[in-house]
């Protein structure tokens, strides 16, 4: 192929899990759309987990302006841990892949496929080494977060909270008690809600504290911010973040912006990637559940608890008389990896249905499914919304536990059972969810929340509109 001057040519690095590869795929398959080229950095091994679980990754790699190029991941070829903590994998890429991305980046001699070089990098912000070289090499960067634009602006404003005197948290503080230091949030946040990381740090040179500081910092460097939210959910919110960086841009639910352009019948394909092998029987289990009777149950992709946590939440599901369906992770349970569904869950699958994996988009727009137990990632709280299903929040990192605030106090489309595990609280939700007066508020509300995502995807929609001005944007830089 011919290299074009001035085309532009988008390089996109994710931080190599679950909540991060398939969405900024989603990304890639929006710029193919609109004519850009782009080159999907994985690492080698999260490629093979893709190949492994895509059968329609083959013919997405033979199109004309997408194409994967791969680098290792510096941790040992035999380490054949399940999970390998987020920290750790960001510090092996960090010191050990930097080379090999640069080579990528500017290569030394010709292309090998005779691409023109890269004009932009959309850099994932929690993976360091995405910008770094991209800075290094003169490459310009626009910063794409994963995490919710309310996450976002807490992390921006940890500065601000370390100098007020906010975190750490002093001794014997109260969590309940607001926090003063994230404009536009002081009437509801309360020092629980901050990021996992601010409740964790013991002092100001705390190592999780300072790496979410130092990445929240560099985008402070951005051209632009691309964000997976949308104005009718996060419009407060975003104009405080456009404060501090103008250019910011939202384009979520990404998933049914992709669906936007498949229904005009430009469809890629690489909506359909997978990296973990889905159990589709659920699928039919819920075809046999009447209307909104099932809660359904999964804790994302990383998220770890105790066996006694595990067996809480089980006799709350049970005691609710409600039907479930739950994703239950081979490593879910600390310290068991590859341990099969516990015993006493074995006996009870009359009214519940339990699969190591699930098609989570699909399960939550099934009509059997009334509500969603959730660890409040991101990438599910948007689903859960843009599917109208009400949550029950269980936080456990990161995001997480300022996702589960804005569901319960601000958006209010869930219950929020942060820092609490016990069965008699777990029924009382499932109950306040699913069948008390409560539960048709809620679902009202999710509804309601629901149609204003369509809406903002849809031609002329908020996130429609910001989609093609980055587009315009890309080309301006790239010329
Ligand atoms: N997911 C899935 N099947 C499952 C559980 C999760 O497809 O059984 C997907 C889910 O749809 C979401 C992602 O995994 O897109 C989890 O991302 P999230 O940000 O919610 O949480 P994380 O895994 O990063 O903690």
């Amino acid at each position: 192929m011919a290299e074009v001057a001035g085309e532009p040519h988008v390089l996109i690095f994710p931080f190599p899990a679950q909540g991060h590869v398939p969405t900024m795929l989603k990304l890639a398959e929006l710029f193919l759309l609109a004519g850009l080229r782009i080159t999907f950095i994985n690492t080698e091994r999260i490629h093979r987990r893709l190949l492994l679980n895509s059968p329609t990754l083959p013919p997405l790699a033979r199109l004309p302006r997408f194409r994967f190029r791969t680098i290792p991941d510096g941790l040992p070829e035999d380490d054949r841990r399940a999970s390998v903590p987020l920290q750790e994998l960001e510090e092996s890429i960090r010191t050990r892949s930097r080379e090999p991305y640069r080579d990528l980046l500017a290569p030394a001699g010709r292309d090998p496929d005779e691409w023109p070089s890269v004009t932009c990098v959309v850099a994932d912000g929690s993976l360091p080494l995405s910008w770094e070289v991209a800075e290094e090499v003169g490459i310009p960067v626009i910063f794409f977060r994963t995490s919710s634009a309310c996450a976002f602006w807490a992390y921006y404003r940890i500065p601000d909270l370390i100098k007020g005197g906010e975190i750490p948290f002093p001794e014997e503080a109260d969590w309940d008690e607001k926090v003063r230091g994230v404009p536009g949030m002081e009437s509801f946040l309360r020092r629980r809600d901050l990021p996992s990381f601010c409740r964790n740090a013991k002092t100001t040179s705390d190592r999780g504290l300072q790496s979410v500081d130092n990445a929240t910092a560099s985008t402070r460097r951005a051209r632009a911010l691309i964000l997976n939210t949308f104005e009718s959910l996060e419009g407060p919110v975003l104009s405080h973040i456009r404060s501090a960086i103008p250019i910011t841009y939202a384009l979520g639910p990404l998933h049914l912006l992709v669906k936007t352009f498949e229904n005009g019948g430009s469809f890629v394909t690489i909506n359909s990637v997978r990296l973990s092998q889905e159990d589709r029987s659920c699928m039919t289990w819920l075809d046999s559940q009447p209307p909104r009777s099932v809660v359904y149950v999964s804790f994302g992709s990383v998220a770890v608890m105790s066996r006694e946590e595990l067996m809480e939440f089980w006799h709350g599901l049970v005691d609710s008389g409600e039907r479930f369906l739950w994703v239950l992770r081979s490593d879910l349970v600390e310290g068991k990896t590859g341990e099969a569904v516990p015993a006493e869950a074995e006996g009870t699958r009359e009214r519940g249905c339990i699969v190591g994996w699930a098609p989570q988009e699909e399960v939550l727009s099934h009509p059997a499914v009334g509500c969603f137990l959730t660890h409040s990632g991101w990438n599910s709280t948007l689903e859960s919304v843009s599917a109208g299903v009400p949550m029950i929040c269980w936080p456990c990192f990161a995001d997480q536990q300022i996702n589960s605030r804005f569901v319960s106090d601000v958006w209010r489309i869930g219950a929020d059972m942060k820092d609490k595990c016990e069965r008699s609280i777990v029924e009382k939700m499932v109950r306040d969810v699913m069948v008390r007066e409560r539960a048709e508020r809620l679902r009202t509300s999710a509804m309601e929340m629901a149609e204003l995502a369509r809406r903002s995807v849809a031609k002329g929609g908020s996130s429609y509109r910001d989609y093609w001005s980055l587009v315009e944007h890309i080309r301006a830089i790239s010329s």
